[in-house]
């Protein structure tokens, strides 16, 4: 059984980013003078004046004086800053494609992705600018120096970055005229012309490029605006009062580098002509501060987030009264902390369920019809389905299955990876998510487990057979396998380790044993971002569990880890 949104059906125009987003940003802001961005930690800021102006001087900085061509992948390697939007809409109006890199990256992990995309230029934010150091001076890095942009000027990371002939954003900038790719009314060439690359392991294996279209980006900001308005006017009807205005004061905390920060940088910002008032170094004072400070009217955030909240003892200190809206995404929203944050803030509470290959979120739970731990409707213009794994059956309403959507904003497919795209993107154009869940006979939707591999910390991903490899690289360990188990206090997944001795003297002496597992989380510590440590430890175990192809029986290890719980 297919099921349809029940929201209003959205045309979606057959523009390109810059002139969609740029268009709707001049409708949506009170004025250009308005702040698009403003950083909380730097006091920079740019309206949306400056930022039409800064992203054509990039493009042209690009295609004159750096002879960037259509096509050509320019990546950006940068904590949240002003200067995002720009870059990347700067890189994609002269027709080439942006690709984002997780902030917290290591050189190995920069190296694979930049190698991956086959990325000609980069933008480096300034905390970023030693790892790009010193991934060139060991030759990890094919681009070149001249191609390397730092993403601020007068800091004392430049002068590191400058001796290594890196340009500052201020040398790029060039105020001639430059060919700028724009498509008009064209709803093919925009639903064809790749855009943005971002980074996920999708059900399994390593991480993959998500190619992303002009027309997924459209598609999501017309079909996530269509939604909010239709949740919230359904919630006002019920409750017989006017729609309250938009907020307009947002705080960004969700990393511009991942889908769901990245579409909220360009739906919410530049589409909605609102302000985003940027916070990177996330502690929960510091972000309830924010909230007091800037009079923060919209915050979207994580699980784990909310719940930091809830647990806050000195809550009643930050005066929150300007909050109207507060949501999570990105991973899984326990129904009590769901339930919680609903009844002690008077505010629209969101769930919002999505992924790196629908362009962000396809579905959503407001304060309308509230069912708490529910991922809410589907999006309008987005069709779903739940498919029997086994039989590949379609089942109907209460039944457990695989979520599958279909929806306008769904990817291309995966960067030079044909076969996995067409195990994800099934022949009808549904996007096979590997979440399972089911659909009740209101229509909100469920999602109670996960079938593919992957791991979420705090919202980021880990792939687990990332992991994996680096392990089996040790050269103590003969075999390993990484899952994910519930770190309950923190409300998030945390990864946890199982390794198998090359020696097998190591299991029979405990303190062997304890160095062993020891070394191997600092030996992974020491090669990945912060968010993919082994938080979760590190077991010792004489077999992986493996089936007749080699692939890991990863419920069994959850099962084993479970077990062990319960015998505490
Ligand atoms: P990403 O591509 O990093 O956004 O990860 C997408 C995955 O995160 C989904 O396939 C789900 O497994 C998980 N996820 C995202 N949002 C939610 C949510 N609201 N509830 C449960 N799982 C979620």
């Amino acid at each position: 059984m297919i099921f349809k949104s029940a929201a209003p059906a959205v045309e979606i125009p057959g523009l390109d980013i810059p002139s969609f987003y740029i268009g709707a940003s001049k409708l949506n802001s009170p004025s250009p003078d308005t702040l698009a961005y403003y950083d909380i930690e730097t006091g920079e800021s740019l309206t949306f004046k400056q930022l039409e102006a800064m992203y054509q001087q990039i493009g042209s900085g690009l295609v004159n004086k750096l002879s960037a061509q259509p096509g050509d992948v320019a990546a950006i390697f940068a904590s949240n800053t002003v200067y995002f939007a720009p870059v990347l809409l700067g890189t994609i109006s002269l027709g080439a494609v942006c690709c984002t890199v997780s902030s917290g990256f290591t050189e190995s992990e920069l190296e694979y992705q930049l190698s991956d995309c086959n990325a000609r230029f980069l933008f480096v934010g300034v905390k970023q600018v030693p790892v790009v150091c010193s991934a060139l001076s060991k030759g990890l890095l094919k681009i070149a120096s001249s191609n390397i942009i730092v993403l601020k000027d007068n800091s004392t990371g430049n002068a590191k970055s400058s001796q290594v002939g890196f340009q500052t954003l201020n040398q790029l900038f060039c105020d001639k005229e430059f060919e700028q790719k724009r498509i008009v009314n064209d709803k093919e060439a925009a639903s064809k012309m790749l855009a943005v690359i971002v980074y996920s392991s999708g059900t399994t294996g390593l991480p993959k490029g998500v190619m992303l279209s002009h027309q997924n980006f459209i598609a999501y900001t017309m079909q996530s605006a269509t939604m909010f308005e239709y949740l919230g006017g359904k919630y006002c009807e019920e409750l017989g009062i006017e729609p309250p205005e938009a907020p307009q004061r947002q705080i960004a905390i969700l990393p511009f580098a991942h889908i769901y920060g990245l579409t909220s940088l360009v739906t919410n910002s530049i589409a909605g002509g609102k302000t985003q008032y940027i916070l990177n170094e996330f502690s929960i004072e510091r972000f309830l501060q924010a909230l007091q400070d800037y009079k923060i009217q919209s915050a979207t955030a994580v699980p784990s987030v909310l719940s930091q909240i809830l647990n806050y003892k000195n809550i009643a200190k930050y005066d929150l009264s300007s909050l109207r809206v507060l949501s999570s995404g990105g991973a899984p929203l326990p129904s009590g902390v769901h339930t919680n944050i609903k009844s002690r803030f008077p505010v629209n509470t969101g769930n919002g369920y999505g992924m790196s290959e629908t362009c962000s979120g396809v579905c959503l739970m407001g304060n309308y019809m509230f069912q708490p731990g529910s991922v809410g409707f589907i999006y309008s213009a987005t069709e779903a389905k739940f498919v029997d794994p086994a039989t590949g059956k379609a089942l109907g309403v209460g039944e457990e299955g695989e979520f599958c959507v279909r929806s306008p904003s769904i990817m291309l497919g995966y960067l030079n990876r044909p076969k996995e795209t067409a195990q994800t993107i099934d022949g009808d154009r549904f996007l096979h998510t590997g979440d399972i869940g089911y659909i009740n006979k209101t229509g909100h939707i469920f999602i109670t487990d996960r079938m593919k591999e992957l791991i979420k910390y705090k919202g980021l991903q880990i792939p687990p057979a990332e992991l994996e490899s680096i392990l089996m690289d040790h050269p103590l360990i003969a075999d390993a396998a990484v899952i994910g188990i519930e770190d309950k206090q923190r409300n998030t997944e945390v990864p946890k380790a199982y390794i198998v001795s090359k020696s097998p003297a190591t299991a029979a002496d405990a303190s062997t044993a304890r160095r062993l597992c020891a070394d191997a989380a600092s030996w992974v510590a020491g090669k990945v971002a912060k968010h993919k440590r082994l938080r979760g430890g590190v077991e010792l175990t004489d077999h992986i569990p493996r089936n007749q192809s080699g692939k890991i029986l990863r419920r069994e290890l959850r099962a084993k880890h479970n077990a062990k719980q319960n015998a505490k």
